[in-house]
């Protein structure tokens, strides 16, 4: 989902736009129908608001801006792909001998 929006002022032209694109896309994964959980400051996820009234929100109140990943709002938490990878690493013994003699010698 692209956040660029959420950078500019709220009365610029590419926030508005970029809010409306944004409830566009949150209606798709609503639990209710076309109601959005409000990302606004002031709100912060705690009502369900209609299109309308949502816009108003977050161009008079601004987006949250702590709401890094839009989990409420179809996205998904990414997990890293080479998490499994990464902790298998750390337990190979010749890996942490490796480490030593590259510190102590
Ligand atoms: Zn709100």
């Amino acid at each position: 989902m692209d956040k660029s929006w959420t950078k500019y002022p709220r009365f610029s032209h590419e926030y508005q736009e970029g809010v409306k694109r944004f409830i566009l896309e949150a209606k798709k994964h609503a639990r209710i129908p076309d109601m959005v959980i409000c990302p606004s400051r002031s709100c912060k996820h705690c009502c369900q608001l209609e299109d309308s009234e949502l816009y108003n929100h977050l161009v008079m109140n601004d987006f949250d801006s702590n709401y890094k990943v839009w989990i409420l709002h179809g996205e998904s938490l990414e997990v890293p792909q080479n998490f499994d990878l990464l902790d298998d690493d750390l337990d190979m013994p010749e890996a942490h001998m490796m480490y030593d003699d590259a510190y102590f010698f």
